[in-house]
């Protein structure tokens, strides 16, 4: 499979080793040219602000919003979330493409990052561990999404359709089932 990472900014290496070692074929996404061919995208972890200005100054936000709901299968982790969110607490959405709302650094400053294993039951009946990062959490969801995972009470990974969100990092651990459930079986 081709899957694309969108390589503007953030966490970008993490994810194209993760669908190597699925014996799949990492693509930058950098530019419109870029979308095609692809299997599946992911939107990696990172700043979501500079993710958005880089995405308008590249000319990239509607082509890839455009393939986005015209069915490519996507994966937001973290920053990525947030760029796929319809509404953010506070400010303006950016691609608006998951009927979700999330809140930047929910999880507060002083446990700005932290790690918890979890049963994600549509992934796998065994842990697995999820890292935050300054991470967001989602705070409400439209009807046509399902919620995957809660951690300290709140939605921390969720699917619509073609898209999965997810507020914490598979790809900087050495597990890939998230990413195998992603290409495979969503
Ligand atoms: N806090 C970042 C943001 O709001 C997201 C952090 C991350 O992607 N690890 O964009």
């Amino acid at each position: 499979m081709k899957v694309g990472v969108l390589s503007l900014q953030g966490g970008v290496i993490e994810h194209k080793k993760a669908i190597e070692a699925l014996g799949h074929t990492p693509v930058e996404v950098k530019k419109e040219s870029d979308l095609d061919y692809l299997d599946a995208i992911i939107l990696p972890g990172g700043e979501s602000t500079t993710i958005s200005k880089l995405l308008k100054v590249t000319g990239l936000i509607n082509p890839l919003k455009n393939k986005i709901e015209s069915g490519l299968k996507t994966w937001g982790t973290c920053a990525g979330l947030i760029l796929l969110a319809k509404e953010i607490e506070g400010e303006e959405g950016h691609l608006k493409l998951m009927d979700i709302k999330v809140k930047r650094n929910g999880f507060g400053s002083q446990i700005d990052s932290f790690k918890e294993e979890k049963v994600v039951e549509k992934i796998s009946k065994d842990k697995i561990e999820l890292v935050f990062i300054r991470a967001p959490y989602i705070s409400e969801i439209g009807d046509d999404v399902e919620v995957l995972c809660k951690v300290k009470d709140k939605i921390v990974a969720v699917k619509q359709e073609n898209i999965l969100g997810t507020a914490f990092h598979p790809e900087l651990t050495n597990d890939t089932r998230v990413l195998e459930y992603f290409l495979n079986r969503m």
